[in-house]
């Protein structure tokens, strides 16, 4: 039987309801708005998309956003005092670092500089460090997007078999900790796995399967485990066409749900973001 498609933009409306009920809430409680500043340093193209996105949510949520665009010749010494006036400015209640930076720029540091109170993408060590004790309310956007394609599924993650492919700082790691806090039985495999040539025996054993590598097709479909939910976070430019890392042919006609590319997670990382800059917020008013 087919799979269920997993469309992202069904579980994003959802989401943008109730972020926007809260933010008509706390406007009337606090007569004041969540304010998201994106700092972009030079220009660059992928970010623009990201920034319009970022700024059309922002809007229809009631969020106030901010592009605070600032030249690409911005020493790290620069960038980093503006950070720092960010931090200050009570009228600013999340900021958010647009990458890619220019290569001169430590973008890590950067990101580690934004005040953990108003670090929008939960990057700061001091957010991700919350999601290891289970105790977050925000997390990294594309983790927390899978986590709520999950979630719209209804099926419990207790006790089952989740395999994920790639454990980057901002997918694979932290989503692996989200799946744990879930008592999902969390396998977490990378770059070592596929070299050892392991990775179709632990690919054929999960429920859940997260693939964030980057790599067009490198999960086959016949070895997709039937009824599995299969969640592809990759996006690889293929010809002309995005597609994912998994196959997605064969691996529809054995998984139970499973998430097109694109379409299934990206639609909904900009809603989570918003979601983070109010989740920030209301701890700031508290
Ligand atoms: P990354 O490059 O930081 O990490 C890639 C991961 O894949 C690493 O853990 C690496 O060890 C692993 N890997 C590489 N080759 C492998 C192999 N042969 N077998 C097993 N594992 C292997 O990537 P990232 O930033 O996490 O992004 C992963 C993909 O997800 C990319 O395609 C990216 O564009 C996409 N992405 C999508 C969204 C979205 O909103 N949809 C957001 C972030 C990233």
């Amino acid at each position: 039987m087919a799979a269920v498609l997993l469309e992202g933009k069904v579980v994003a409306e959802g989401l943008k309801a109730k972020v926007k009920a809260e933010v008509e809430a706390l406007k009337a409680k606090y007569n004041k708005a969540p304010k998201l500043i994106a700092l972009q340093i030079g220009e660059n193209a992928s970010s623009a998309v990201y920034v319009k996105a970022q700024k059309k949510v922002a809007e229809l949520l009631g969020i106030e956003y901010e592009l605070k665009t600032v030249p690409g010749s911005t020493s790290q010494a620069e960038a980093e005092v503006i950070i720092k006036n960010l931090n200050k400015n009570p009228g600013v209640t999340a900021v958010i670092l647009q990458l890619p930076v220019p290569k001169d720029i430590d973008a890590k540091s950067l990101v580690n500089l934004i005040a953990p109170e108003k670090d929008a993408e939960g990057m700061h060590p001091q957010n991700l460090g919350r999601i290891l004790l289970g105790q977050y309310k925000i997390g990294p956007c594309t983790a927390m997007a899978v986590m709520e394609l999950l979630e719209s599924t209804k099926i419990s993650l207790y006790g089952k078999e989740a395999v994920v492919v790639g454990h980057s700082e901002i997918v694979g790691k932290p989503l692996a900790l989200m799946l744990l806090n879930k008592f999902a039985t969390t396998t977490v495999c990378h770059i070592g796995t596929g070299e050892r040539g392991v990775l179709p025996e632990h690919v054929k054993r999960a429920e859940i399967l997260v693939v964030a590598v980057g790599k067009a097709g490198i999960v086959k479909g016949d070895w997709i485990r039937e009824g599995a939910i299969v969640i592809d976070v990759g996006i690889n430019r293929v010809g002309d066409k995005i597609s994912g890392d998994v196959e997605f042919e064969g691996a529809s006609k054995k998984a139970a749900y499973i998430t097109p590319v694109p379409g299934g997670v990206g639609p909904i990382t900009t809603t989570i973001l918003m979601r983070n800059t109010v989740e920030l917020f209301k701890e700031q008013v508290k």
